[in-house]
């Protein structure tokens, strides 16, 4: 069990070395970046020594499974959780008991339901909107000739508060594909803030295969998953 937990320090000390090389590369510093444990899938014990380990938050992408583990978390580990898959309009109530930030707001319905049940409760809800920066049928999230009306429309609504972008990076081998979905993100995000004088400083890019090059196209949150928690690939690059 001691060695369990050194190893989970060590990958996220891994990882943390790779955003920071990353960050200097681009001439950015290492603190820019929030490290997001995406905790699908793994155990609650896991999840304490991760956060344990010096993650800045915990991402899940299931509403029911997030449930069952907040209802098991210890009072005393104060860590912020992310929403960061699909989210169904029926579960947007029980969404917003669980999560401190929705990444994944793909539709302005859904920000219209969120940001009601949130003035309900008296609470001002950080959300992300999520573009559809690689254009995968397979992928939600805004098209990115979309983003701006989307943003305009989402930055009216009283009770969000809009932080900025998430996408998640195209599923292939192609290192160029793969930066210019996160150079479009970054664009997107400057032009929104050009076009409707906002100040959106976020951008959720990047993910265990992909994150440096994220970090390096100005990603603001990494969300990663089995760069740390999978314990046979430890120190993978
Ligand atoms: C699973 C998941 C991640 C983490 O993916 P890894 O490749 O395991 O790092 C990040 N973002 C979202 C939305 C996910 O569903």
């Amino acid at each position: 069990m001691v060695g369990l937990v050194a190893d989970m320090k060590d990958r996220v000390n891994a990882v943390r070395e790779r955003i920071a090389l990353a960050a200097q590369k681009a001439g950015r510093k290492p603190h820019e970046v929030r490290l997001v444990a995406v905790s699908k899938g793994r155990s609650v014990e896991e999840m304490i020594e991760v956060v344990r380990a010096g993650v800045d938050a915990i991402g899940e992408n299931r509403v029911q499974e997030a449930a069952q583990k907040r209802a098991l978390w210890p009072a005393s580990m104060a860590v912020p959780w992310h929403m960061v898959g699909h989210l169904q309009r029926n579960k947007a109530s029980k969404a917003l008991d669980l999560f401190d930030i929705i990444q994944s707001v793909d539709s302005i319905p859904l920000a219209y339901v969120l940001s009601c049940l949130a003035a309900r409760r008296g609470k001002i809800l950080p959300i992300l909107l999520e573009v559809n920066a690689s254009r995968e049928g397979s992928k939600y999230g805004f098209p990115p000739e979309e983003a701006v009306n989307a943003a305009e429309a989402i930055a009216e609504l009283s009770n969000l508060s809009l932080l900025g972008l998430m996408t998640i990076g195209p599923l292939t081998d192609d290192r160029v594909q793969v930066r210019s979905a996160f150079e479009l993100l970054r664009e997107l995000r400057d032009k929104i803030n050009e076009t409707l004088k906002l100040n959106l400083s976020e951008l959720s890019m990047g993910m265990s295969d992909d994150f440096e090059m994220a970090v390096e196209e100005g990603s603001t949150m990494v969300r990663i998953g089995r760069a740390i928690f999978d314990l046979k690939r430890p120190f993978e690059g």
